[in-house]
């Protein structure tokens, strides 16, 4: 077991692309740690210098404590699952698992009992003969999983292991993840760029943005209390409104209305006013305190529930009602929030203006 160290690091590829920008991060002793970002922002490449494959330019990491920094890939005690699962096309499933294992002079037998078991806990049954060839893409991605973990690295490291699995499998896959993490309780950098999948697996999140690191926190305070602008348009299955807004006295002017703020800011401070639409209530009846007004333009279908979108004096604002609640197209409604959720950023910077409580 082990947690991982990084300061400073930087890591530059030879046409001076800066793609890991002096970051600074702690991953404990057996967390489950996602690093979450648009593509290209440098994960892959952050993964990489943690694991040796590339080097740092910059900065040093540090694995169970020891400065692995200049330690060669095989050395720091790491697996790792590519993107592109990288297999041995040569060899059969049991041959891929054990690999590592085959490397370290495991015996045999405990080499076939390993094969067996671990391709058992990723649904590889009865595939062990096969060569990677002879699989579907997501049946490799799982044959690449199931080496890492056999291999019993101190650390799990993992580029976006679940994007080339179909819809159902991913989220059996994920759900199986996340078990198999806290029974093996094995540090794991998980890489994803599905916002969601960071939300549902990860004990903490780094949202990167252009190989720096925008916001570290837990899936709810990611989700609840962005502390920028790109965090907040970056996660969340339905995207935060961000208006632009006023302060006044009695809370914030946006789109026409008033909204609630819990934030202490002088009056007539220009903010961009977030609110996420699973945090606004929507009513048609008569309208009591500060909100918004305005009329129904559209209903999604989500399942359990609608996302609504209304226009409040021109501003289009999406709110999420229960099934079977969905206001007709054309009705006039208000549109209300708690004050502790309405988040106020600086216009200029896209910085959150002032420290609110996670609910
Ligand atoms: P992500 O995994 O988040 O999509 P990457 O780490 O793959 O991002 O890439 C980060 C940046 O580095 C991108 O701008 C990409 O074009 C660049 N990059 C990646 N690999 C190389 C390379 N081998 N040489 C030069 N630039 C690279
Ligand atoms: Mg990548």
């Amino acid at each position: 077991m082990a947690g991982i160290d990084i300061e400073g690091l930087a890591t530059v590829y030879p046409n001076g692309v800066r793609a890991v920008d002096g970051l600074d991060l702690h991953v404990a002793d057996g967390e489950f740690f996602a690093l979450l970002g648009p593509s290209g922002c440098g994960k892959t490449t952050l993964l990489r210098t943690i694991a040796g494959l590339e080097s740092a330019s910059e900065g040093t990491v540090r694995i169970d404590s020891v400065d692995v920094t200049r330690t060669e890939p095989g050395k720091r005690g790491v697996a790792m699952v590519f993107q592109d699962y990288a297999l041995f096309p040569h060899m059969n499933v049991a041959e891929n698992i054990t690999y590592p294992l085959k490397v370290r002079r495991v015996a045999a037998a405990t080499r076939a009992e390993t094969a067996e078991r671990t391709a058992g806990e990723l649904s590889l049954n009865g595939l062990l003969e096969r060569r990677p060839g002879q699989l579907s893409g997501g049946q490799q991605q799982r044959v690449a999983l199931a080496r890492a973990i056999a291999s019993q690295g101190k650390v799990l490291l993992l580029d976006e292991p679940l994007s080339n699995l179909d819809a159902r499998l991913r989220l059996e896959a994920r759900t199986f993840l996340k078990k198999l993490q806290r029974d093996l309780g094995i540090t794991t950098v998980f890489v994803t760029h599905d916002q969601a999948e960071a939300l549902a697996l990860a004990d903490r999140i780094a949202v990167m943005e252009s190989g720096k690191l925008r916001q570290l926190g837990t899936p709810r305070e990611v989700f609840a209390r962005p502390v920028n602008t790109f965090v907040a348009n970056f996660i969340g299955s339905t995207p935060m409104n961000l208006l632009p807004g006023v302060v006044s006295s009695s809370g914030v002017s946006a789109a026409g209305g008033t909204l609630p703020a819990a934030a202490s800011i002088p009056s007539g401070a220009e903010v961009t006013v977030g609110i996420r639409p699973e945090y606004l209530t929507l009513s048609t009846g008569d309208a009591i305190g500060p909100g918004l007004r305005g009329t129904v333009v559209v209903a999604e279908n989500l399942g359990v529930q609608s996302l609504v979108s209304v226009d409040c004096d021109g501003t289009l604002i999406g709110v999420t009602v229960p099934e079977e609640q969905e206001p007709s197209v054309g009705k006039p409604v208000f549109l209300t929030a708690p004050p502790d959720r309405v988040l106020l950023y600086d216009r200029e910077s896209g910085e959150l203006l002032a420290r609110q409580p996670v609910a």
